[in-house]
């Protein structure tokens, strides 16, 4: 069954002119699981109302009281949340959807492979990972354009240290790959039996998807946006 509250915005990160963090406390909070989404729509409802039209954002977070979401505005209803969603603001959340994550896995080896605002629903995974000292089952191998449109880079740096490797496909860039992530990159790291996530925009996630399946991978997860 899945869970309407309102929730108020408490911040709004700008991390460039079409990428923002909205930091929301929630009226009433149930329990999610990490790498779930939420329908976030800015009408004021409650469950028994008609949903309205709503967008899909992954819980960039794991968190008691707090949600994050990194939203790209990209169309219609993105415009809408950067024009009318402010600090002091409030809309309403449905939650959770997914099954990115399987707690009979956490045991199993993990890479996430993220392109740009793909990072989002590695955030909550990593945080879960890092509370249940259980980091080194996990890599992450994040791919940009620039360095500079990496989100939340130090913190990531902090926590995965080596487990964490950086692709910079249009610049070069020191102590990370200046290229796209190849499949000797990911052969280094994964073998048959690693659960591989991908999340990027869709001729991203589209690429890995075929490259990982050519090379005999089996374990692929997919959290496609579009
Ligand atoms: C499971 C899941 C998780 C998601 N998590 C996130 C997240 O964490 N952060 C995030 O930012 N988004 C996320 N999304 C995507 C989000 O739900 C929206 O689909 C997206 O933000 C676009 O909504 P919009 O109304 O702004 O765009 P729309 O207006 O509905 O447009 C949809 C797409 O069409 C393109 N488009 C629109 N107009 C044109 C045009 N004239 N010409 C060509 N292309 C056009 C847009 O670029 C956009 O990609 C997620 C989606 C899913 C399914």
């Amino acid at each position: 069954m899945n869970h309407v509250t309102q929730a108020k915005v408490v911040q709004v990160i700008e991390h460039s002119k079409v990428i923002r963090e909205y930091i929301l406390e929630l009226e009433k909070e149930r329990k999610y699981n990490p790498g779930s989404f939420v329908q976030l729509t800015l009408d004021l409802v409650t469950a028994s109302d008609i949903w309205p039209e709503s967008r899909t954002f992954s819980i960039a977070s794991y968190e008691k009281g707090i949600m994050k979401f990194i939203i790209k505005n990209v169309g219609f209803y993105t415009s809408r949340i950067f024009d009318e969603l402010g600090v002091d603001d409030k809309c309403t959340i449905k939650y959770p959807f997914g099954d990115l994550f399987n707690k009979n896995f956490v045991n199993e080896k993990h890479l996430f492979i993220a392109g740009g605002v793909g990072i989002t629903p590695y955030l909550s995974l990593i945080k879960y990972y890092e509370l249940n000292n259980l980091l080194n089952n996990i890599s992450l191998f994040y791919s940009a354009k620039y360095f500079k449109d990496l989100l939340h880079y130090e913190p990531l740096k902090n926590v995965l240290g080596e487990n964490m490797e950086v692709f910079i496909t249009r610049e070069k860039c020191t102590g990370c790959h200046s290229k796209r992530i190849s499949i000797e990159n990911v052969k280094r790291i994964a073998d048959k039996e690693t659960n591989i996530y991908v999340c990027g925009s869709k001729s991203f996630n589209k690429d890995y998807k075929e490259l990982l399946n050519e090379n005999g991978y089996t374990k692929i997860y997919m959290d496609e946006w579009e």
